[in-house]
């Protein structure tokens, strides 16, 4: 069995769905689980939606309620004949629930609302995949993941119940193994023992997709992306990128930990613990070799990789009565940076300081204000960037401080970690 997953970027119109079923249909005879995250920016919608609910916002919400059907709508009329109208019943259904929301209370919880609308999206791409299959080939099979991935109820960033999990994934396939020989299922969400949906965090269908291939023993899983393949750059930021055609499992979570969005930090440590390889490929042109990501280390030092994080806030705190800043105190300052949902990127203590780097979120510093002003003198910096270096060299060091002032630095024997500000 091989475990595929399908971002919404190979998804977005008829087109690339009929792509994604002919990556999926080639190799015939290997049994396959298809992981898909929802259609193009869909889930960016469904978040808007939310939050017009919320602010309750009626004409957004109708809008944005409309706009997200009637993509969905065209795209399932371009694309299927015979299953056509079981799956614009299906859509209707789901659109009905979608556009009652505005007539119910918003939950205290805005979390929980979340998950019960953004979950949609997958829901809604998982079934239309599944109607075009079903035109091409028989033994194909619908799963809802919510009925498999069971997770405890911290909605949005929902954490795997891994013991209960494996059991309902197991149960499930042995009851449909025998005539099935494509399932189709969703990436990112689940549900908790009482059945209320949750999800497991922005671009979570990786995770979703590795905890298939661990449970089901699967021989790979492939990740399949709009680019050849894991880059040594994010093409966003770096004009010259390089792929990575082989990486260790450690190199991938590590180059995860500092920050590279190609897969979904969580994914790696499923696979590396039952030995599956993880393949990068593009779904633009299967024919290219992509990259591996498994157990053999030898090519890890090969190619420097570099990570970058922009909007970057340094916030510095010094306590008023200029105390040391010793473990107590350390895991009072953890605590409270956790208690606003914010990660620290980079740290560094004196005595009487400790300096932190986070994402500049929205309201980010008011609420860290709040946290520490009562004893502490505290100092932003912001409109900074984070940039990481695995197996850097003095050359690689020079191409990326160019006209920049360094803020902070911390060097590893293979990482080096720069925090800059233009000085342009
Ligand atoms: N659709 C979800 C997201 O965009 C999950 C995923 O794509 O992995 O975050
Ligand atoms: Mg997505």
């Amino acid at each position: 069995m091989r475990i595929y997953k399908f971002g919404g970027a190979s998804l977005k119109n008829a087109q690339g769905i009929k792509n994604v079923g002919k990556n999926i249909l080639t190799d015939k005879d290997i049994k396959k689980g298809v992981i898909v995250s929802a259609i193009g920016n869909t889930t960016n919608q469904l978040e808007e939606i939310v939050e017009a609910l919320k602010t309750n916002n009626q004409v957004t919400f109708r809008y944005l309620v409309d706009l997200l059907y009637r993509s969905h709508i065209q795209i399932a009329s371009d694309l299927l004949t015979v299953r056509l109208n079981v799956t614009l019943d299906f859509l209707e259904q789901q659109f009905v629930y979608l556009n009652e929301k505005i007539h119910k209370p918003f939950s205290e919880n805005e979390d929980y609302e979340y998950d019960q609308i953004v979950s949609i999206g997958e829901i809604i791409s998982s079934k239309i995949l599944e109607a075009y299959l079903t035109e091409n080939v028989s033994n194909v099979t619908w799963i809802n993941a919510k009925e498999l991935i069971r997770t405890n109820a911290n909605y949005k960033q929902a954490e795997v119940d891994w013991t209960k999990t494996n059991e309902l994934i197991l149960n499930k396939y042995s009851d449909i193994e025998k005539n099935t020989n494509i399932f189709i299922t969703q990436g990112f969400i689940g549900s908790t023992r009482e059945g209320i949906t949750t999800t497991l965090g922005r671009e979570g269908s990786d995770y979703s997709a590795a905890i298939f291939a661990y449970t089901l023993n699967a021989e790979s899983l492939t990740i399949w992306k709009d680019v050849p393949g894991m880059l040594n750059a994010d093409p966003k930021w770096f004009d010259e990128t390089i792929q990575l055609p082989h990486i260790s499992f450690q190199e991938a979570i590590e180059l995860a930990y500092y920050g590279a969005n190609v897969i979904h930090p969580k994914t790696i440590k499923p696979l590396q613990n039952k030995n599956i390889p993880l393949y990068v490929k593009s779904f633009i042109d299967p024919t290219l070799q992509g990259s591996i990501i498994d157990a053999e280390i030898q090519d890890d030092t090969l190619i420097p990789s570099f990570i970058f994080k922009m909007n970057q806030l340094k916030i510095s705190i010094t306590p008023k009565d200029f105390s040391f800043i010793a473990e107590e105190k350390l895991s009072q300052i953890f605590n409270s940076i956790s208690s606003v949902n914010a990660h620290i990127n980079l740290m560094q203590n004196s005595a009487i300081s400790f300096d932190f780097v986070i994402d500049n979120k929205k309201g980010v510093r008011e609420l860290l204000t709040k946290e520490f002003e009562k004893e502490y003198t505290i100092s932003f910096k912001d409109e900074l960037e984070l940039v990481t270096i695995r197996h850097y060299d003095q050359e690689t060091i020079q191409r990326v401080i160019l006209d920049k002032e360094i803020i902070l630095t911390q060097q590893t024997k293979h990482t080096t970690r720069m925090l800059m500000r233009d000085l342009l």
